[in-house]
């Protein structure tokens, strides 16, 4: 009886992996994100952001929405990692009634920029709301199509693996290259003149250029290859470079005080 309630066990276990969606860039680009702010920051903002953070680290923090999937109680998140809009779209503020990752920043930032009026448990939340999401927000399948769920359903193979557009794109190519390193080596070579300029704007444009590198991530074959890789590892570079100066940006202005 035992061996076949683990069976069944390990078959629903089996089924979930096989069919579970993708939340956002894994741990290591969320972290690199993070790591990037704390570059970008000054000290204040630093230690502002942190006495927030309470026990949490800002590497936790970052990943803290994807970690709580399976707790009912934060199932009105589910839908705010991503927005889906068919190719061609555009970008409209009623789309899953605002439950999307654009519309949840903007929300997100808004409400720290009042944070007089929210408690340390309410700021505490937004900003982990802010972290995941600003990650989230510069990973272009999060910002994709949804015939396929941002290539969720696209199924290819990677180092003998079957995985999904999505997935490679979230985790593979990054954990197959020494990216942490590779991103903070091109934040300390970048000039503070193209620093500032890549933090300009607002979530509508950054969404609008995250969707640029989507015609990029579209061209894969069935089996990815070195020259797939090679032709998307500096634009995932960039992505993950240009989130974590943004959310650099943003965290300095709403702390600085
Ligand atoms: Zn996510």
């Amino acid at each position: 009886m035992r061996t076949k309630i683990l069976r069944f066990a390990l078959v629903l276990s089996l089924i979930f992996n096989m069919t579970s969606f993708s939340y956002g860039w894994g741990k290591v680009g969320h972290h690199i994100i993070v790591e990037v702010a704390k570059n970008y920051i000054s000290k204040n903002v630093q230690d502002s952001v942190t006495k927030y953070l309470g026990d949490m680290t800002w590497e936790s923090a970052s990943t803290w929405m994807d970690e709580l999937r399976g707790d009912s109680k934060f199932d009105y998140m589910k839908k705010w990692h991503y927005i889906n809009i068919d190719k061609g779209g555009q970008y409209d503020t009623t789309i899953e009634h605002g439950n999307n990752v654009v519309k949840q920043l903007e929300i997100a930032i808004n409400n720290l920029k009042n944070k007089s009026k929210l408690t340390k448990e309410e700021i505490n939340l937004n900003i982990k709301v802010l972290f995941h999401l600003m990650g989230d927000l510069h990973q272009p399948l999060h910002v994709g199509y949804g015939n396929d769920r941002g290539g969720n359903d696209i199924k290819l193979t990677f180092n003998g693996k079957q995985l999904s557009l999505h997935r490679i794109w979230d985790t593979d190519i990054i954990e197959s290259k020494n990216t942490t390193n590779d991103v903070l080596s091109l934040l300390s070579k970048t000039s503070h003149r193209k620093i500032k300029k890549m933090a300009k704007g607002d979530i509508v444009q950054w969404f609008t250029q995250t969707r640029e590198a989507l015609n990029l991530a579209y061209s894969y074959t069935d089996v990815i290859g070195e020259d797939y890789i090679n032709k998307c590892y500096p634009v995932i570079e960039n992505q993950l470079l240009l989130g974590g100066v943004r959310l650099g940006s943003i965290l300095n202005e709403i702390f600085k005080n």
